[in-house]
């Protein structure tokens, strides 16, 4: 059974991985997605505001003409070298006036974005004529060949557009022309955000739609184990029933055998022996039927018979009695209250609290130690011991119906699991609630709270 549920949690465990690694493929794609639709949607309104951006100021395009051929005719006279070309062509005068107005047209016509770029010159060359092609630079966009624009790195930016512009030119009567490529680089500042902001609604619904599923499973899982638990502490529960019935059935067979025998039954005081041995064991069968039965009954269905007592008088009647029981317990008082008035059933008080001290003197105790004192307003009574003391681990089940540490077969003490469950039962039909403290070998205290 455990392994089966092992293997359950196992199986469900992994294809919890797995929906989860899909859910987040598919978010991935839609972001991708998102982020490929935002750059054409940037892309599309920057063509809108400028379908050349060489149109801006025609003044500026003049001059850059102006200077590509100027630098281009000195190259063909031989006073240029293509650097030098390549490096005038970057060093223009016009750079910062045409960054300033391609922003300045940005943050006119698309307001909601705050945009960086660069143009950077990818290609210059030169047609003597058409069969003579004279190629000054060519290289891939590079951030280093920026002609005008304020981004420093093309790492985050995505390009917009190429443009290939004509220049036409006589050089010695002879006509030639420049072609140049151009690309536009754009970055959007905060574009993640942007994006995460479109997919705020997807990933929402990824989010609730994964917690509810990690959330189903941990509670399925929950009932799963807790299931099994009942079901181990009802077998562990019929195992101690068996166990305890054992030996008085035995016992009362043996004696009947003997009663058979006409010799003992002519003899008085064997006689008497076994029927008191009959009648011991008949008490304690009906004490075992009695604590079950006593125990079917939850906190609400006890029916208690309160009456006004002294709370310290009546401890030290309970206390005196269990003394003379166990002459060998060194039991304590330290009661730090006086004459104390509650409204209690003393029968069913009786039983709880004799419940916690015959624990005590069961699991190891020798010196057994009753506290009471007002804590915030509650009468607290506090029974510690010295005895083996409680797993933390175990202590929050130890008011469950059955629940015994010692679990299986193998008890060195007997008992069914039900006196804690009862005192928890007692004490919550009078209001009041009960905790423990202990640490493992060291002993055990537990404390009840009454309302005063
Ligand atoms: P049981 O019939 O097993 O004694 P209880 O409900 O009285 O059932 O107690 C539940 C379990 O709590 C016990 O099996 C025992 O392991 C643990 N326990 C109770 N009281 C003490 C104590 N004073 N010291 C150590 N263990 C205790």
């Amino acid at each position: 059974m455990k392994q089966k549920i092992n293997l359950l949690i196992a199986f469900s465990i992994v294809a919890l991985i797995v929906l989860t690694a899909v859910q987040c493929y598919l978010v991935k794609t839609t972001y991708d997605y998102k982020v490929a639709q935002f750059h054409t949607q940037i892309k599309n309104e920057i063509a809108q505001i400028t379908n050349d951006y060489s149109d801006i100021d025609s003044v500026l395009v003049s001059k850059k003409e102006a200077l590509y051929k100027s630098l281009s005719e000195n190259y063909m006279k031989g006073k240029n070298t293509k650097l030098n070309v390549k490096n005038g062509v970057l060093k223009n005068d016009f750079q910062r006036a045409l960054t300033k107005e391609i922003q300045r047209r940005f943050e006119r016509d698309l307001p909601n974005f705050k945009i960086d770029f660069a143009i950077v010159l990818n290609k210059f060359i030169l047609y003597k004529s058409t069969q003579k092609v004279d190629t000054i630079f060519s290289e891939k966009p590079f951030i280093k060949n920026k002609l005008y624009g304020n981004l420093a790195s093309l790492n985050q930016a995505f390009l917009v557009r190429n443009y290939v512009g004509t220049t036409n030119g006589t050089f010695e009567n002879q006509e030639y022309q420049l072609l140049t490529e151009d690309s536009m680089y754009v970055s959007v500042i905060d574009w993640e955000i942007i994006i995460l902001r479109r997919m705020t609604i997807i990933l929402i619904l990824s989010l609730i739609s994964i917690t509810t599923l990690i959330s189903l499973f941990i509670i399925a899982i929950k009932g799963l184990i807790k299931q099994k638990k009942v079901s181990d502490v009802k077998t562990d529960f019929i195992n101690n029933i068996t166990h305890e019935l054992k030996t008085p059935l035995a016992t009362l067979g043996i004696s009947t055998k003997i009663l058979e025998q006409k010799n003992i039954r002519d003899n008085d005081e064997n006689f008497n022996a076994i029927v008191n041995t009959i009648s011991r064991q008949n008490n304690r069968l009906q004490n075992l039927i009695d604590q079950v039965m006593a125990n079917s009954l939850a906190e609400n269905e006890i029916e208690l018979q309160k009456e006004k007592i002294e709370i310290e008088n009546f401890m030290l009647s309970i206390i005196n009695d269990f003394k003379i029981t166990f002459p060998k317990i060194n039991l304590k008082t330290d009661f730090q209250t006086e004459k104390t008035i509650l409204v209690l059933d003393k029968f069913h008080l009786t039983t709880a609290f004799l419940n916690v001290l015959e624990n005590a003197v069961k699991y190891g105790s020798n010196t057994i130690t009753v506290k009471t004192k007002i804590v915030e307003n509650q009468f607290s009574i506090s029974i510690e011991d010295d005895g083996i003391g409680i797993a933390k681990n175990k202590q929050s089940l130890l008011f469950e119906k059955f629940y015994r540490v010692e679990q299986g077969n193998l008890h060195n003490t007997k008992g069914l699991g039900l006196g804690l469950y009862y005192v928890n039962q007692i004490v919550k039909a009078h209001q009041g609630s009960i905790s423990v403290i202990s640490d493992l070998g060291k002993g055990t205290q537990f404390t009840i709270l009454l309302k005063v």
